[in-house]
Protein backbone atom coordinates (compact mmCIF):
# COMPACT_ATOMS: atom_id res chain seq x y z
CA UNK A 1 0.00 0.00 0.00
CA UNK A 2 0.86 3.72 -0.64
CA UNK A 3 1.55 5.75 1.97
CA UNK A 4 0.80 9.78 1.69
CA UNK A 5 3.08 11.84 4.27
CA UNK A 6 2.41 16.12 4.43
CA UNK A 7 5.66 17.69 3.16
CA UNK A 8 6.73 20.82 4.73
CA UNK A 9 8.85 22.17 1.18
CA UNK A 10 5.38 21.94 -1.13
CA UNK A 11 2.27 22.27 1.74
CA UNK A 12 0.99 19.00 0.32
CA UNK A 13 0.71 15.78 1.07
CA UNK A 14 2.81 13.76 -1.33
CA UNK A 15 3.19 10.09 -1.81
CA UNK A 16 6.31 8.01 -0.45
CA UNK A 17 9.22 6.07 -2.69
CA UNK A 18 11.92 4.23 -2.62
CA UNK A 19 13.51 1.43 -1.97
CA UNK A 20 14.63 1.46 0.68
CA UNK A 21 13.15 4.55 1.75
CA UNK A 22 15.92 6.52 2.69
CA UNK A 23 15.19 8.69 6.11
CA UNK A 24 17.36 11.00 8.51
CA UNK A 25 15.70 12.10 12.12
CA UNK A 26 17.36 14.69 13.36
CA UNK A 27 18.04 13.06 16.89
CA UNK A 28 19.19 14.16 20.71
CA UNK A 29 21.51 16.42 21.84
CA UNK A 30 22.92 14.45 23.96
CA UNK A 31 23.84 17.55 26.72
CA UNK A 32 20.87 16.21 29.19
CA UNK A 33 18.59 13.56 29.80
CA UNK A 34 15.82 13.76 26.65
CA UNK A 35 12.26 15.24 28.00
CA UNK A 36 8.98 13.38 27.08
CA UNK A 37 9.07 16.72 24.25
CA UNK A 38 11.77 15.19 22.32
CA UNK A 39 10.71 12.26 22.94
CA UNK A 40 7.26 13.37 20.98
CA UNK A 41 9.68 13.48 17.95
CA UNK A 42 11.08 10.12 18.13
CA UNK A 43 8.12 8.73 18.50
CA UNK A 44 6.91 10.50 15.14
CA UNK A 45 9.88 9.13 13.37
CA UNK A 46 9.48 5.38 15.07
CA UNK A 47 5.36 5.42 13.65
CA UNK A 48 6.83 6.65 10.00
CA UNK A 49 9.15 3.44 10.51
CA UNK A 50 6.58 1.27 11.75
CA UNK A 51 4.06 2.43 9.13
CA UNK A 52 6.16 2.46 5.92
CA UNK A 53 7.02 -1.48 7.42
CA UNK A 54 3.45 -2.29 7.93
CA UNK A 55 3.05 -0.92 4.00
CA UNK A 56 5.54 -3.13 2.73
CA UNK A 57 8.26 -0.49 2.00
CA UNK A 58 11.80 -1.35 2.64
CA UNK A 59 13.57 1.28 5.37
CA UNK A 60 16.83 2.60 5.88
CA UNK A 61 16.44 4.73 8.92
CA UNK A 62 19.30 7.32 10.70
CA UNK A 63 19.40 9.18 13.73
CA UNK A 64 21.89 11.02 14.59
CA UNK A 65 23.43 11.90 18.01
CA UNK A 66 24.25 15.84 18.48
CA UNK A 67 27.55 15.41 20.38
CA UNK A 68 29.24 18.53 19.76
CA UNK A 69 27.54 22.01 19.57
CA UNK A 70 27.25 25.10 21.74
CA UNK A 71 25.35 23.01 24.84
CA UNK A 72 27.68 20.32 25.33
CA UNK A 73 30.61 22.15 25.32
CA UNK A 74 29.08 24.19 28.03
CA UNK A 75 28.53 21.08 29.87
CA UNK A 76 32.18 19.64 29.16
CA UNK A 77 33.72 23.15 30.06
CA UNK A 78 31.72 22.91 33.55
CA UNK A 79 33.11 19.10 33.91
CA UNK A 80 36.82 20.07 33.73
CA UNK A 81 36.15 23.18 36.47
CA UNK A 82 34.52 20.57 38.80
CA UNK A 83 37.06 17.70 38.20
CA UNK A 84 40.44 20.07 37.83
CA UNK A 85 43.26 17.83 35.86
CA UNK A 86 40.47 14.94 35.21
CA UNK A 87 41.05 15.21 31.24
CA UNK A 88 43.71 15.70 29.11
CA UNK A 89 42.12 17.88 26.94
CA UNK A 90 38.21 19.42 26.56
CA UNK A 91 37.56 17.11 23.32
CA UNK A 92 38.05 14.23 26.39
CA UNK A 93 35.85 15.82 28.97
CA UNK A 94 33.24 16.21 26.19
CA UNK A 95 33.31 12.98 25.47
CA UNK A 96 33.27 12.09 28.93
CA UNK A 97 30.31 15.14 29.62
CA UNK A 98 28.05 13.20 27.11
CA UNK A 99 29.01 9.63 27.10
CA UNK A 100 26.12 8.83 30.02
CA UNK A 101 23.26 11.03 28.12
CA UNK A 102 23.84 9.02 25.06
CA UNK A 103 24.08 5.57 26.97
CA UNK A 104 20.11 6.74 28.96
CA UNK A 105 18.39 7.94 25.80
CA UNK A 106 19.38 4.35 24.23
CA UNK A 107 17.78 2.68 27.28
CA UNK A 108 15.18 5.32 27.08
CA UNK A 109 14.33 4.28 23.70
CA UNK A 110 14.48 0.59 24.28
CA UNK A 111 12.11 1.46 27.22
CA UNK A 112 9.41 3.08 25.11
CA UNK A 113 9.84 0.19 22.58
CA UNK A 114 11.05 2.24 19.83
CA UNK A 115 11.84 -0.25 16.60
CA UNK A 116 16.18 0.72 16.78
CA UNK A 117 17.37 2.73 14.18
CA UNK A 118 19.65 1.16 11.34
CA UNK A 119 22.11 3.85 11.87
CA UNK A 120 23.23 6.51 14.32
CA UNK A 121 25.88 8.89 13.13
CA UNK A 122 27.47 10.58 16.29
CA UNK A 123 28.87 14.12 14.89
CA UNK A 124 31.98 13.75 16.35
CA UNK A 125 33.06 10.48 14.36
CA UNK A 126 32.15 12.79 10.70
CA UNK A 127 34.76 15.62 11.24
CA UNK A 128 36.50 15.23 8.03
CA UNK A 129 33.28 15.16 6.32
CA UNK A 130 32.13 18.59 7.64
CA UNK A 131 35.64 20.03 6.58
CA UNK A 132 35.07 18.57 3.40
CA UNK A 133 31.65 20.12 3.37
CA UNK A 134 33.32 23.15 4.07
CA UNK A 135 35.88 23.30 1.73
CA UNK A 136 33.30 22.75 -1.08
CA UNK A 137 31.29 26.07 0.09
CA UNK A 138 34.24 27.52 0.14
CA UNK A 139 35.15 26.71 -3.44
CA UNK A 140 31.38 27.32 -4.43
CA UNK A 141 31.96 30.88 -3.51
CA UNK A 142 29.36 30.32 -1.29
CA UNK A 143 30.84 30.78 1.93
CA UNK A 144 34.04 33.02 3.81
CA UNK A 145 36.70 32.99 6.30
CA UNK A 146 36.28 35.97 9.32
CA UNK A 147 38.68 35.50 12.32
CA UNK A 148 38.98 31.71 11.92
CA UNK A 149 35.70 31.37 11.42
CA UNK A 150 33.72 30.31 8.26
CA UNK A 151 30.61 31.45 7.24
CA UNK A 152 27.53 30.72 4.97
CA UNK A 153 26.59 33.51 2.79
CA UNK A 154 22.92 33.46 2.70
CA UNK A 155 22.56 36.13 -0.38
CA UNK A 156 24.53 33.35 -2.47
CA UNK A 157 21.71 31.00 -1.99
CA UNK A 158 18.54 32.28 -4.49
CA UNK A 159 16.19 30.32 -2.86
CA UNK A 160 16.94 30.45 0.47
CA UNK A 161 14.00 30.44 2.52
CA UNK A 162 12.19 28.13 0.27
CA UNK A 163 11.21 25.62 3.69
CA UNK A 164 10.68 27.77 5.86
CA UNK A 165 9.06 30.91 3.86
CA UNK A 166 11.24 33.00 6.53
CA UNK A 167 11.10 36.66 5.62
CA UNK A 168 13.68 37.37 3.86
CA UNK A 169 13.67 41.16 3.81
CA UNK A 170 14.31 40.98 7.69
CA UNK A 171 17.79 39.69 6.27
CA UNK A 172 20.88 41.34 7.81
CA UNK A 173 22.83 40.89 5.06
CA UNK A 174 26.36 40.81 5.62
CA UNK A 175 25.98 40.36 9.77
CA UNK A 176 26.51 36.78 11.05
CA UNK A 177 25.44 35.03 13.31
CA UNK A 178 27.85 32.66 15.67
CA UNK A 179 25.71 30.68 17.98
CA UNK A 180 23.88 27.31 16.88
CA UNK A 181 20.49 28.37 17.53
CA UNK A 182 18.33 32.18 16.49
CA UNK A 183 15.08 33.04 15.56
CA UNK A 184 13.14 33.47 12.39
CA UNK A 185 13.77 37.59 13.11
CA UNK A 186 17.18 37.40 12.97
CA UNK A 187 18.25 36.34 9.53
CA UNK A 188 21.41 36.20 9.42
CA UNK A 189 24.83 34.59 7.19
CA UNK A 190 25.39 31.58 9.79
CA UNK A 191 28.78 29.76 11.18
CA UNK A 192 29.62 26.60 9.40
CA UNK A 193 32.96 26.39 11.21
CA UNK A 194 33.85 27.99 14.64
CA UNK A 195 36.89 28.93 15.79
CA UNK A 196 38.21 27.71 19.03
CA UNK A 197 41.25 28.45 20.75
CA UNK A 198 43.52 25.78 21.97
CA UNK A 199 42.13 25.52 25.03
CA UNK A 200 38.58 24.98 23.78
CA UNK A 201 37.21 21.87 21.92
CA UNK A 202 38.56 22.14 18.66
CA UNK A 203 39.98 19.79 15.87
CA UNK A 204 42.79 21.07 13.44
CA UNK A 205 41.94 22.86 10.11
CA UNK A 206 43.15 24.77 7.38
CA UNK A 207 41.38 28.01 8.94
CA UNK A 208 42.62 27.46 12.14
CA UNK A 209 41.58 25.07 15.22
CA UNK A 210 37.87 25.01 15.54
CA UNK A 211 34.69 23.12 15.52
CA UNK A 212 31.86 22.56 13.65
CA UNK A 213 28.32 24.15 13.49
CA UNK A 214 25.01 22.47 14.52
CA UNK A 215 23.74 22.88 10.81
CA UNK A 216 26.85 21.69 9.00
CA UNK A 217 26.72 18.11 10.97
CA UNK A 218 23.59 16.89 9.65
CA UNK A 219 23.92 17.81 6.01
CA UNK A 220 27.92 16.10 6.11
CA UNK A 221 26.60 12.96 8.04
CA UNK A 222 23.25 12.58 5.41
CA UNK A 223 26.29 13.04 2.50
CA UNK A 224 28.43 10.62 4.31
CA UNK A 225 26.34 7.75 5.14
CA UNK A 226 23.89 7.75 2.08
CA UNK A 227 26.00 9.20 -0.47
CA UNK A 228 23.48 11.03 -2.05
CA UNK A 229 19.61 12.47 -1.43
CA UNK A 230 17.89 11.35 0.83
CA UNK A 231 13.78 10.12 0.99
CA UNK A 232 12.41 11.78 3.78
CA UNK A 233 13.95 13.71 6.34
CA UNK A 234 12.13 14.13 10.71
CA UNK A 235 12.36 16.47 13.31
CA UNK A 236 10.36 18.84 15.20
CA UNK A 237 8.77 21.76 13.79
CA UNK A 238 11.14 23.98 15.54
CA UNK A 239 13.79 22.52 13.41
CA UNK A 240 12.53 23.96 10.60
CA UNK A 241 13.79 27.45 10.82
CA UNK A 242 17.31 27.89 10.86
CA UNK A 243 18.15 24.02 11.04
CA UNK A 244 16.78 22.51 8.26
CA UNK A 245 16.83 25.51 6.17
CA UNK A 246 20.69 26.14 6.46
CA UNK A 247 20.88 22.24 5.93
CA UNK A 248 18.97 22.12 2.63
CA UNK A 249 21.02 25.55 2.16
CA UNK A 250 24.54 23.80 2.78
CA UNK A 251 23.95 20.86 1.21
CA UNK A 252 22.35 21.75 -2.19
CA UNK A 253 25.15 24.38 -2.47
CA UNK A 254 28.10 21.66 -1.89
CA UNK A 255 26.57 18.72 -3.67
CA UNK A 256 24.42 19.90 -6.19
CA UNK A 257 21.18 18.76 -6.98
CA UNK A 258 18.52 17.47 -4.50
CA UNK A 259 18.85 17.27 -0.72
CA UNK A 260 15.89 15.79 0.61
CA UNK A 261 12.68 14.76 -1.61
CA UNK A 262 10.22 15.08 1.75
CA UNK A 263 10.41 17.16 4.97
CA UNK A 264 8.28 15.62 7.63
CA UNK A 265 8.10 17.83 10.73
CA UNK A 266 5.84 16.66 13.89
CA UNK A 267 4.32 19.14 16.32
CA UNK A 268 5.14 19.98 19.87
CA UNK A 269 4.19 18.49 22.91
CA UNK A 270 2.94 20.96 24.94
CA UNK A 271 2.26 21.33 29.17
CA UNK A 272 0.33 24.00 30.12
CA UNK A 273 -0.26 25.08 26.54
CA UNK A 274 3.39 26.11 26.39
CA UNK A 275 6.04 24.22 24.50
CA UNK A 276 7.88 21.81 26.92
CA UNK A 277 11.44 22.13 26.51
CA UNK A 278 14.45 22.59 28.69
CA UNK A 279 14.67 26.04 29.08
CA UNK A 280 11.34 27.02 30.07
CA UNK A 281 11.89 24.26 32.96
CA UNK A 282 8.74 22.40 32.27
CA UNK A 283 9.78 19.61 31.06
CA UNK A 284 9.48 15.61 32.21
CA UNK A 285 11.86 12.91 31.36
CA UNK A 286 11.00 9.42 31.05
CA UNK A 287 12.43 8.93 34.14
CA UNK A 288 10.87 11.07 35.83
CA UNK A 289 7.14 9.84 34.90
CA UNK A 290 8.61 5.98 35.29
CA UNK A 291 9.56 7.14 38.80
CA UNK A 292 5.87 8.39 39.61
CA UNK A 293 4.30 5.14 38.38
CA UNK A 294 3.95 6.15 34.69
CA UNK A 295 4.24 3.39 32.54
CA UNK A 296 5.23 3.66 28.69
CA UNK A 297 2.42 2.10 26.77
CA UNK A 298 0.58 4.29 28.05
CA UNK A 299 2.92 7.34 27.25
CA UNK A 300 2.88 5.69 23.49
CA UNK A 301 -0.32 5.26 23.76
CA UNK A 302 -0.96 9.25 24.39
CA UNK A 303 1.22 10.63 21.74
CA UNK A 304 -0.54 8.41 19.27
CA UNK A 305 -3.53 9.84 20.13
CA UNK A 306 -3.10 12.86 18.81
CA UNK A 307 -2.32 13.43 15.37
CA UNK A 308 1.25 14.01 14.56
CA UNK A 309 0.94 17.30 13.31
CA UNK A 310 -1.11 19.18 15.97
CA UNK A 311 -0.18 20.41 19.39
CA UNK A 312 -1.14 18.14 22.30
CA UNK A 313 -1.06 19.15 26.15
CA UNK A 314 0.79 16.55 28.40
CA UNK A 315 -2.56 16.41 31.46
CA UNK A 316 -2.82 13.78 33.66
CA UNK A 317 -6.40 13.61 31.99
CA UNK A 318 -5.29 12.65 28.75
CA UNK A 319 -2.84 10.25 30.28
CA UNK A 320 -5.68 8.63 32.22
CA UNK A 321 -7.51 8.07 28.93
CA UNK A 322 -4.48 6.51 27.22
CA UNK A 323 -4.09 4.28 30.21
CA UNK A 324 -7.75 3.15 29.77
CA UNK A 325 -7.42 2.89 26.18
CA UNK A 326 -4.33 0.37 27.13
CA UNK A 327 -6.10 -1.09 29.92
CA UNK A 328 -8.99 -2.21 27.59
CA UNK A 329 -6.23 -3.69 24.81
CA UNK A 330 -4.43 -5.88 27.79
CA UNK A 331 -7.89 -7.06 28.92
CA UNK A 332 -8.54 -8.12 25.48
CA UNK A 333 -5.45 -9.88 25.40
CA UNK A 334 -5.80 -11.36 28.60
CA UNK A 335 -9.23 -12.95 28.35
CA UNK A 336 -8.27 -14.33 24.80
CA UNK A 337 -5.49 -15.97 27.16
CA UNK A 338 -8.20 -17.46 29.20
CA UNK A 339 -10.84 -18.64 26.75
CA UNK A 340 -11.40 -21.98 25.73
CA UNK A 341 -9.79 -23.57 22.30
CA UNK A 342 -12.31 -25.64 20.96
CA UNK A 343 -12.53 -27.16 17.07
CA UNK A 344 -15.69 -25.64 16.61
CA UNK A 345 -16.41 -24.29 13.05
CA UNK A 346 -14.70 -21.20 12.89
CA UNK A 347 -16.75 -17.57 12.00
CA UNK A 348 -16.38 -16.05 8.46
CA UNK A 349 -18.01 -12.93 9.61
CA UNK A 350 -15.39 -12.69 12.11
CA UNK A 351 -12.93 -13.35 10.01
CA UNK A 352 -14.24 -10.80 7.57
CA UNK A 353 -14.61 -8.24 10.03
CA UNK A 354 -11.12 -8.63 10.90
CA UNK A 355 -9.17 -8.15 7.93
CA UNK A 356 -11.51 -5.27 7.52
CA UNK A 357 -10.46 -3.59 10.56
CA UNK A 358 -6.51 -4.40 10.02
CA UNK A 359 -7.11 -2.86 5.96
CA UNK A 360 -8.78 0.14 7.31
CA UNK A 361 -6.20 0.82 10.30
CA UNK A 362 -3.30 0.30 7.56
CA UNK A 363 -5.31 2.78 5.31
CA UNK A 364 -5.75 5.84 8.00
CA UNK A 365 -2.18 5.15 8.80
CA UNK A 366 -0.82 5.19 4.83
CA UNK A 367 -2.90 8.94 5.16
CA UNK A 368 -0.62 11.02 6.55
CA UNK A 369 0.07 8.60 9.16
CA UNK A 370 -3.63 9.55 11.18
CA UNK A 371 -2.79 7.62 14.31
CA UNK A 372 -6.23 9.10 15.84
CA UNK A 373 -8.14 7.40 13.22
CA UNK A 374 -5.91 4.49 13.40
CA UNK A 375 -6.76 4.35 17.48
CA UNK A 376 -10.82 4.25 16.53
CA UNK A 377 -10.40 1.42 14.47
CA UNK A 378 -8.76 -0.38 17.23
CA UNK A 379 -11.45 0.97 20.02
CA UNK A 380 -14.09 -0.22 17.43
CA UNK A 381 -12.47 -3.77 16.76
CA UNK A 382 -11.90 -4.44 20.58
CA UNK A 383 -15.47 -3.82 20.79
CA UNK A 384 -16.47 -6.18 18.24
CA UNK A 385 -14.10 -8.80 19.58
CA UNK A 386 -15.53 -8.85 23.38
CA UNK A 387 -18.75 -8.47 22.05
CA UNK A 388 -17.83 -12.28 19.84
CA UNK A 389 -16.32 -13.34 23.31
CA UNK A 390 -19.06 -12.62 24.90
CA UNK A 391 -21.53 -14.65 22.66
CA UNK A 392 -19.43 -17.84 22.50
CA UNK A 393 -19.59 -17.34 26.41
CA UNK A 394 -15.66 -17.55 26.74
CA UNK A 395 -15.47 -20.82 24.61
CA UNK A 396 -13.64 -19.82 21.05
CA UNK A 397 -12.72 -21.71 18.05
CA UNK A 398 -9.19 -21.85 17.86
CA UNK A 399 -9.45 -20.66 14.35
CA UNK A 400 -11.32 -17.67 15.66
CA UNK A 401 -9.28 -17.11 18.82
CA UNK A 402 -6.52 -17.11 16.35
CA UNK A 403 -7.63 -14.41 14.12
CA UNK A 404 -8.60 -12.16 17.15
CA UNK A 405 -5.32 -12.50 18.54
CA UNK A 406 -3.52 -12.00 14.90
CA UNK A 407 -5.49 -8.64 14.59
CA UNK A 408 -4.31 -7.30 17.33
CA UNK A 409 -1.01 -8.24 16.91
CA UNK A 410 -0.84 -6.41 13.43
CA UNK A 411 -2.42 -3.45 15.61
CA UNK A 412 0.67 -4.04 18.15
CA UNK A 413 3.10 -3.55 14.56
CA UNK A 414 2.22 0.20 14.97
CA UNK A 415 1.21 0.86 18.85
CA UNK A 416 4.46 -1.31 20.26
CA UNK A 417 2.70 -2.40 23.53
CA UNK A 418 2.73 -5.89 23.18
CA UNK A 419 5.98 -6.30 24.28
CA UNK A 420 5.12 -4.03 27.34
CA UNK A 421 2.41 -5.81 28.54
CA UNK A 422 2.88 -6.67 32.00
CA UNK A 423 2.25 -10.69 33.12
CA UNK A 424 -1.02 -11.21 34.15
CA UNK A 425 -2.37 -14.34 36.54
CA UNK A 426 1.24 -15.74 35.89
CA UNK A 427 2.31 -17.20 39.91
CA UNK A 428 4.65 -16.47 41.67
CA UNK A 429 5.98 -20.36 41.39
CA UNK A 430 5.62 -19.62 37.46
CA UNK A 431 7.51 -16.85 37.39
CA UNK A 432 10.05 -18.53 39.36
CA UNK A 433 9.89 -21.24 36.95
CA UNK A 434 10.51 -18.81 33.47
CA UNK A 435 13.13 -16.79 35.45
CA UNK A 436 15.16 -20.51 35.79
CA UNK A 437 14.67 -21.31 32.74
CA UNK A 438 15.79 -18.09 31.03
CA UNK A 439 19.10 -17.86 33.86
CA UNK A 440 19.45 -21.44 31.95
CA UNK A 441 19.54 -20.55 28.43
CA UNK A 442 21.94 -17.52 29.27
CA UNK A 443 24.42 -20.05 30.54
CA UNK A 444 23.84 -21.95 27.76
CA UNK A 445 22.60 -24.86 29.72
CA UNK A 446 20.09 -25.79 26.90
CA UNK A 447 19.01 -29.31 28.37
CA UNK A 448 18.12 -27.63 31.73
CA UNK A 449 16.16 -24.52 29.68
CA UNK A 450 14.35 -27.15 27.60
CA UNK A 451 12.99 -29.18 30.68
CA UNK A 452 11.41 -26.07 32.47
CA UNK A 453 10.12 -25.28 28.72
CA UNK A 454 8.24 -28.54 28.98
CA UNK A 455 7.02 -28.19 32.72
CA UNK A 456 5.62 -24.48 31.76
CA UNK A 457 4.37 -26.58 29.01
CA UNK A 458 2.89 -29.37 31.50
CA UNK A 459 1.46 -26.39 33.71
CA UNK A 460 -0.49 -24.91 30.59
CA UNK A 461 1.87 -21.87 29.47
CA UNK A 462 4.32 -21.40 26.33
CA UNK A 463 7.07 -19.33 26.28
CA UNK A 464 6.84 -16.43 24.02
CA UNK A 465 10.87 -15.00 23.83
CA UNK A 466 10.11 -10.96 22.57
CA UNK A 467 12.89 -8.49 22.23
CA UNK A 468 11.88 -6.85 25.69
CA UNK A 469 12.17 -10.52 27.97
CA UNK A 470 9.94 -13.47 28.12
CA UNK A 471 6.45 -13.44 29.08
CA UNK A 472 4.42 -16.90 29.55
CA UNK A 473 0.94 -17.11 27.39
CA UNK A 474 -1.71 -19.79 28.26
CA UNK A 475 -2.18 -22.60 25.41
P1 LIG B 1 17.13 18.94 20.78
O1 LIG B 1 17.76 17.88 21.65
O2 LIG B 1 16.74 20.18 21.51
O3 LIG B 1 17.96 19.21 19.54
O4 LIG B 1 15.73 18.36 20.26
C1 LIG B 1 15.63 17.08 19.71
C2 LIG B 1 14.32 16.91 18.99
O5 LIG B 1 13.21 17.09 19.88
C3 LIG B 1 14.11 17.89 17.85
O6 LIG B 1 13.55 17.19 16.74
C4 LIG B 1 13.10 18.90 18.42
O7 LIG B 1 12.33 19.49 17.40
C5 LIG B 1 12.26 17.98 19.28
N1 LIG B 1 11.52 18.68 20.36
C6 LIG B 1 12.01 19.49 21.31
N2 LIG B 1 11.03 19.92 22.15
C7 LIG B 1 9.88 19.34 21.70
C8 LIG B 1 8.49 19.38 22.14
N3 LIG B 1 8.10 20.06 23.22
N4 LIG B 1 7.59 18.66 21.43
C9 LIG B 1 7.97 17.93 20.34
N5 LIG B 1 9.24 17.85 19.90
C10 LIG B 1 10.19 18.55 20.55
ZN1 LIG C 1 19.78 17.92 12.47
Amino acid sequence: MSVTLFNTLTRTKETISGSPVKIYSCGPTVYNYAHIGNFRSYIFADILNRTLRLAGYPVLHAMNLTDVDDKTIKGAIELTQKNPGKYADLKEALHAYTAPYTEAFFADLKKLNIIPFDLHPRATDFIPAMLDLVERLIQAGIAYEQDGSVYYRIAEKKDYGKLSRVDLDKNKTGTRYNTDEYDKDDVRDFVLWKAEGKDGVHWHSDHGDGRPGWHLECSAMIHEIFKGPIDIHTGGVDLIFPHHENEIAQSEAAYGGEFVKHWAHCEHLLVDNRKMSKSAGNFFTLRDLLEQGKKPEVLRYFLLSAHYSQKINFTSDALDMAAASVDKFFSLMNRLGRTAKNQADVSPVLAAASEKARQNFLAELADDLNTPRALAVVHEYMREANAFIDTAKENLAAGDHTTILETLRFFDKLLGIIDLMPQAGVSAELQALLDERNQARAAKDFKRADALRDQLLKAGYKILDTKTGSHLEKV
